[in-house]
């Protein structure tokens, strides 16, 4: 039987990959390719989305699409088996959003909470680029270009995947069944779905600098670990410490596997007892960020080895890049067929509806 599932999923250039990702969705989306149960995968760097929060600076854009593509190789994607493309490559993708803009309106767009807190982040209150406000429309065209079963990302992408279900049933309702809806694949470990940043705030992200990047030195991860925000009333070691909002412990949720603790911290059968200890007193923010820390250089290390060697030979990674976007568009240039064909603006290649007009005005 041929297998169903396909898979679409990416990234804005707009910085090296982080552990957020990395647990949001890079993982997840290693372990999909690997499963061998889809039909499709395409990964994809959403370049021309970065752009709508960046348009005075394309340079970032540009030196980022690199640095992506290499984070992806590094993390174990694997163009025999993931097509791996840039979104500006495709325009077919902006000819969806035209058609998908007349099915959303301005106040769906307005309610979505993602869009709203970027928004304030950037300061962008007074004069949103319409760019970046439709985005979630870009998007949209993203994941039904590529007819995407199942999309693996964070927790802040969840109204992103609603807005993509909602512009497909009106799409098949107005037009016929055409478009297929996605399933968002969120990741199952709650610590996952939204990694705190290093400083303790809400999320690890490239825009707010508090990221502990994939590509770090064993050195700089040493010392962004260390210096990690912890429970701010433990003080002494002897304090009773208090887990929920503490960085350290939602990265060990993240991160910890049984094994770990044969390797690296015989003191302790499992993070349960760890925890425990911490809540009653005793045990101090150092030895649980050490632990923590040989965690993410183990985890690291191979990733940042591979990178290395992908860092040999750029232009093949150029060249990776340019057969994605080959067989990408491929894909969604069919897709567009079928769209023009639903919306009645097929003129040329319908035979029929020629056959019909001429008939009507030779009655
Ligand atoms: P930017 O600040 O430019 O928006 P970002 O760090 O939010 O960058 P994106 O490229 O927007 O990264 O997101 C890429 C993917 O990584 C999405 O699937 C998103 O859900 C996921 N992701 C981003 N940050 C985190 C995080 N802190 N925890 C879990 N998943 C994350
Ligand atoms: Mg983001």
């Amino acid at each position: 039987m041929e297998k169903e599932k396909v898979i679409l999923t990416g990234d804005r250039p707009t910085g090296k990959l982080h552990i957020g990702h990395y647990v949001g969705s890079l993982r997840r989306r290693v372990e999909l390719q690997n499963s061998g149960e889809y039909r499709k995968i395409f990964v994809f760097e959403a370049d021309a989305q970065a752009l709508t929060d960046n348009i005075d600076n394309p340079e970032k854009v540009r030196q980022n699409v690199i640095e992506v593509a290499l984070d992806y190789l590094a993390v174990g994607l694997d163009p025999q088996k993931s097509t791996i493309f840039i979104q500006s490559q495709i325009p077919e993708l902006c000819e969806l959003s035209f058609y998908y803009m007349d099915l959303v309106t301005v106040s769906r767009l307005q309610r979505n909470p993602t869009v709203k807190t970027e928004i304030q982040m950037r300061n962008f209150e007074t004069s949103i680029p319409v760019g970046f406000f439709t985005y979630p429309i870009s998007q949209a065209a993203d994941i039904t270009a590529f007819k995407a079963t199942t999309v693996p990302v964070g927790e802040d992408q969840e109204p992103m995947l609603e807005q993509a279900r909602e512009i497909v049933r009106r799409f098949n309702y107005i037009y016929g069944e055409t478009l297929v809806e996605p399933e968002i694949l969120l990741p199952d470990n709650a610590a996952c779905l939204r990694l705190p940043g290093t400083d303790g705030k809400a999320k690890m992200s490239k825009s707010l600098g508090n990221c502990i990047y994939l590509s770090d030195s064993a050195d700089e991860v040493e010392k962004k670990v260390r210096s990690m925000f912890t429970d701010p009333t433990h003080l002494r070691v002897s304090d009773p410490g208090k887990l929920e909002g503490n960085t350290v412990f939602t990265y060990l949720d993240a991160f910890c596997k049984p094994e770990h603790f044969g390797r690296y911290w015989t003191d302790y059968a499992n993070l349960d007892e760890v925890k425990a200890h911490y809540t009653r007193g005793g045990l101090g923010d150092m030895k649980v960020k050490k632990f923590l820390a040989a965690i993410l250089q183990e985890e690291l290390t191979p990733i940042r080895e591979r990178r290395k060697e992908f860092e040999k030979d750029i232009p093949a990674v150029y060249d990776m890049l340019k057969k994605g976007c080959e067989v990408a568009r491929e894909t969604a240039a069919q897709t567009l067929d079928e769209v023009r064909r639903a919306m009645k603006i097929n003129y040329f290649d319908d035979a029929a509806l020629i056959a019909e007009q001429a008939q009507r005005f030779h009655q």
